[in-house]
């Protein structure tokens, strides 16, 4: 079963000097559980790919369908709900409550019954490294401290779709390759599908397909760790 089904995608944005195709005719299955990175140059689409898929924003045409939805076909406030039911977004701005510690502002997120969502919270922020930090408040974090805070607070509510941009973007690279591992981990005990935008090759190797774009379309599908059955 694919969860992301795109066909012919085109996003073309209006501008002073002209019309910017930002996605020119992109095609692209994803099946149900696969983790899929997107490479690229800066200003090849692959922001306006993450919008597009997390219904942020609509196709200009072509077909989006993504877990057994047409997106083009839904009204605003109908791709509100489908994003706030079925997407987890993870972007580099991650603005935490100032006044909650981390645990509270990934537990915040779950809205579930309060003990459960407690443990649920420190156990992921424990997988994410953080176990001797959850108590503390968001400024006595460092900024790679707070940006695995923002990845706990996406997965906690189990999302059945993924999107992040640069997940790893402001960590070290030992830090970021133990994120990538543990977040890839992650999303495989949920159950999700996920494609993530990075820019770093060794980041990218461990997913299990690498999309690469340029100037607004998919040049190559490199298959890396593909599970069996799966296809992108
Ligand atoms: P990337 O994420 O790969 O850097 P983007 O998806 O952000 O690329 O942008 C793709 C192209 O679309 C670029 O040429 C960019 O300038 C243009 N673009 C993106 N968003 C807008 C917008 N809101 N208005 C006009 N042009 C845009």
């Amino acid at each position: 079963m694919s969860a992301i089904d795109l066909h012919d995608l085109e996003r073309h944005y209006r501008t002073p000097a002209g019309p910017v195709l930002a996605l020119n005719g992109v095609d692209l299955r994803v099946d149900r559980g696969q983790r899929v990175a997107i490479m690229g140059p800066s200003g090849c689409g692959k922001s306006t790919l993450l919008s597009v898929l997390g219904a942020l924003e609509t196709a200009t045409s072509g077909q989006v369908r993504v877990l057994d939805t047409n997106l083009s076909g839904l009204s605003d406030e109908q791709r509100a709900q489908w994003r706030r039911e079925n997407v987890g977004f993870i972007f580099q701005a991650y603005d935490l409550l100032p006044f909650l510690t981390a645990v509270e502002n990934v537990a915040l997120q779950a809205g579930v019954s309060r003990q459960v969502e407690t443990d649920d919270a420190r156990d992921l922020l424990d997988r994410l490294g953080l176990a001797a930090h959850a108590d503390k408040l968001p400024d006595q974090l460092s900024g790679g401290q707070k940006q695995r805070v923002g990845i706990a607070r996406c997965l906690v509510h189990r999302p059945r779709l993924i999107l992040a941009d640069e997940p790893t973007g402001g960590l070290d690279s030992v830090t970021s390759a133990h994120v990538i591992q543990e977040l890839l981990a992650l999303i495989d005990d949920i159950g999700a599908t996920a494609v993530i935008v990075t820019h770093d090759p060794t980041v990218a190797a461990a997913f299990d397909d690498v999309v690469n774009l340029l100037d607004g379309r998919i040049v190559t599908v490199k298959p890396l760790h593909r599970k069996a059955g799966h296809r992108v």
